[in-house]
């Protein structure tokens, strides 16, 4: 038996006493005896070795596949009474999985890896595991990453948030609640960090887990208007440039802009020219000029021309020179109306 003898030597801790080739579901069945008198408590490690014994039961435990096969181990686990717990516990086996005893600690170490670029879904129906095994081991994946995070260095960050749930977590949770306050940093183009609800405290969670080196360092906090945030930047690294995100202030631009719209057009008398300007037309106005079709861009020359008293009305005294273009012409109105 050459492979008993090599598992034998890569299974520490343990002997191979027989291997089973299911041949009717194609399984690969290890049975395991242990090598050693020595027991653990699996919760407290308490040594358990003399300790009166509460019976055994036998555990199947997947691992990983050997040549496509699926391969299970077969082995007794020991209960004893521990003094420590004060009852009766299951020994520690160090093949076993932290998240589930049906789950070897090298396949579940695979399926973690598999879960950093799959959904948990996917993993679990292709490997055949329980969902709920395969997101708790997913989670300890990511607890044991964090453990071992540590910030870079960084001067330059932003703060946004992100809608995660359409429903609350406990009752009396309000809409901020459904939030999380995502930390990145502009230098690497990376998260740095994710905190819970978006709140005050939410930024200022991330900003006490520094070193007020690391929060000297900060020269820069993109941000959006969200007075919260803000008055935690200020408290936290007053010295650093505030500075508003791009999206947020074109999305309040572009609704000032249309609220303008809005209001003159209400006051347009001219039947024709007021369906020309609302209604499907209205994105036109909002379209960049340079991705006007020559449609559209007759259309918005037609507008110009027949409502020179609006393109013209900031300029009391400039007159429109019809040597310009309808691009220098929409630029010239623009730049009036500010
Ligand atoms: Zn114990």
């Amino acid at each position: 038996m050459i492979l008993a003898n090599f598992l034998d030597s890569v299974i520490s801790g343990f002997n191979v006493s027989d291997i089973r080739l299911n041949q009717e579901d194609q399984l690969i069945q290890i049975e395991l005896t242990k090598a050693g008198n020595e027991i653990f408590c699996y919760r407290c490690g308490n040594d358990l070795s003399n300790a009166p014994s509460c019976g055994k039961h036998r555990l199947k435990v997947r691992t990983m596949p050997i040549f496509g096969h699926d391969t299970f181990l077969y082995l007794w686990r020991q209960k004893r009474h521990c003094d420590v717990c004060k009852k009766a516990r299951s020994e520690h086996l160090g093949i076993l999985s932290q998240e589930s005893p049906h789950i070897a600690r090298d396949f579940s170490f695979w399926m973690g890896k598999l879960c950093e670029f799959s959904p948990i879904s996917r993993v679990a129906k292709a490997l055949g595991v329980d969902s709920v095994t395969a997101w708790r081991i997913d989670f300890q994946r990511m607890k044991n990453q964090c453990s071992r995070y540590q910030f870079p260095k960084f001067s330059r960050i932003s703060v946004d948030e992100v809608y995660v749930r359409k429903f609350d977590l406990k009752e009396g949770d309000k809409r901020s609640d459904r939030f999380f306050t995502v930390i990145s940093c502009l230098d690497r183009k990376k998260v740095l960090w994710v905190t819970e609800g978006r709140y005050k405290e939410s930024l200022d969670e991330f900003f006490k887990m520094l070193t007020p080196e690391e929060r000297r360092r900060i020269k820069v906090i993109a941000m959006d208007q969200f007075k919260g945030y803000l008055d935690s930047a200020k408290e936290y690294c007053p010295l650093a440039t505030i500075v508003w995100d791009r999206f947020h202030l074109m999305k309040n631009f572009n609704e000032a802009l249309n609220d303008e719209r809005k209001a003159l057009h209400s006051k347009l008398k001219d039947k024709d020219l007021k369906s020309k300007c609302a209604g499907k037309y209205k994105y036109l106005f909002l379209k960049r000029e340079s991705r006007r079709t020559i449609a559209e861009s007759k259309h918005m020359d037609y507008l110009m021309e027949k409502n020179d008293g609006f393109f013209s009305s900031r300029s009391s005294k400039r007159r429109w020179d019809s040597s310009l273009t309808p691009v220098m012409r929409t630029r010239l109105s623009r730049s009036w109306r500010k």
